[in-house]
């Protein structure tokens, strides 16, 4: 009867409810945040997570003429680095679930004339690509707030061609004792930087939970080789405050 079982429930922020909740919620949060979505990027992350962007897609060693997918992609400042790299002869689908984060990016990449990115709503649980479709899948903070990690990582897979690379940036878990502390102080005052200039703290205090519940560099890593990666390493940034997770469908 697997219509009438409970979904079992998952992390939002420091609450646990349904997958489905999660999800709802969500695209609550971004709702709330697409407005002002990358002025306060650059305010949380003092503009390093341009840098963090950047590497990301250096990992990802496009060519020209290469199908990416930026899963997640939001306002789409990595689906712009990448479709500089593929060239006409490739193109870039940006795909979110959210409708006004993924118009956000819309407007944004077609006003910087942006020919070879094509745009997408969809959830990445349930992608609405053929298997094989791409050679490459970035996604750059977007894997924390599935509701279903493994599911969305197992669908990644399905959708790369064998041997193509997904590569994953997230925030992570600074683990140094000296830098720990002041990390933690700096995250706390992310919810009153949101209040002041988003005028809502709530998406913010998610982010900082959600950061706090995502899985550590090693779990994360051995979720994508139980979802059929391999060759899977990771790279900290900033002392592990973010983390580029490579691997590569089998
Ligand atoms: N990748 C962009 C960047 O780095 O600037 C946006 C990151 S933003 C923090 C997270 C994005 O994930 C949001 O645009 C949100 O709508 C999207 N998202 C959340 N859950 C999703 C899901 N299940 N499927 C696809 N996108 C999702």
């Amino acid at each position: 009867m697997r219509g009438t079982q409970q979904a079992r429930p998952v992390d939002f922020g420091a609450e646990r409810v349904s997958p489905a909740e999660k999800t709802r919620r969500v695209a609550a949060v971004f709702d709330a945040v697409a407005e002002r979505y990358g002025l306060m990027n650059d305010l949380m992350s003092l503009g390093c997570h341009r840098l963090f962007k950047r590497a990301a897609v250096e990992m990802a060693r496009l060519r020209p003429g290469k199908r990416v997918l930026d899963l997640a992609g939001g306002t789409g400042d990595v689906a712009a680095l990448a479709a500089r790299q593929v060239g006409g002869t490739g193109h870039v689908v940006l795909a979110d679930v959210n409708a006004a984060m993924l118009e956000a990016g819309r407007e944004r990449l077609l006003n910087r004339g942006h020919a070879n990115v094509r745009f997408a709503q969809a959830n990445a649980e349930a992608l609405p690509f053929d298997e094989g479709t791409f050679d490459t899948v970035l996604v750059a903070f977007g894997v924390r707030n599935f509701a279903d990690q493994p599911a969305s990582l197992k669908e990644m897979a399905r959708v790369l061609v064998p041997g193509g690379a997904v590569v994953v940036l997230e925030f992570s878990t600074v683990a140094n004792p000296l830098l720990a502390p002041g990390y933690a102080a700096f995250k706390a005052s992310w919810p009153w930087l949101g209040r002041l200039v988003a005028g809502s703290a709530a998406p913010y205090r998610y982010l900082v939970e959600s950061i706090d519940r995502h899985p550590r560099q090693e779990a994360f890593r051995d979720m994508m080789l139980a979802a059929d990666f391999g060759d899977v390493t990771y790279h900290n940034l900033a002392a592990g405050a973010a983390a580029i997770h490579r691997g590569f469908k089998r």
